[in-house]
């Protein structure tokens, strides 16, 4: 089912309305989203088939190479910093929103975590929840448990 997501920057000058099929909800504690987020982890939300508009403003992208050599296309508002998008370098078919930009970020329940090998110790995870020290062979378990949430 393709759904509307709206969201917006910290300033306010990128505005983006993406549509497309949501995937998974996941949460990464490595320590390149600690740092990204200036925070204990990071969040992705990750929509198949998007379609991305902006109804204001423009990004401003940086490439990440990744340890595995695949590139990484970090998106992110100009003015104010906020990262938005993050897609692999030549892959259109899935968009990873960061979540906390959208416009309405209740229930925004990650169904996973990853890279707990280097999560910070005060944070627990729910008994039950999907969880892998590193990067997962596979998201099929998280795509999976997104889609048979209640
Ligand atoms: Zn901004
Ligand atoms: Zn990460």
């Amino acid at each position: 089912m393709r759904q509307v997501f709206e969201g917006h920057c910290q300033c306010g000058a990128v505005v983006y309305r993406v549509t497309g099929v949501a995937a998974t909800l996941f949460a990464c504690h490595c320590t390149e989203c600690q740092r990204q987020s200036s925070s204990a982890f990071g969040m992705a939300l990750w929509v198949k088939e998007p379609v991305v508009e902006l109804a204001s403003g423009a990004v401003k992208e940086w490439i990440r190479t990744m340890p595995s050599g695949r590139k990484m296309s970090c998106q992110f508002c100009p003015d104010c910093g906020t990262r938005l998008f993050h897609t692999t370098v030549g892959q259109t078919q899935l968009l990873s929103i960061k979540p906390g930009t959208l416009r309405d970020t209740r229930g925004l329940k990650p169904v996973g975590h990853i890279w707990v090998g280097s999560k910070q110790t005060w944070f627990d995870i729910e008994d039950g929840t999907l969880q892998y020290p590193g990067n997962p062979e596979s998201f099929d378990d998280l795509m999976r448990a997104w889609s048979e949430r209640p």
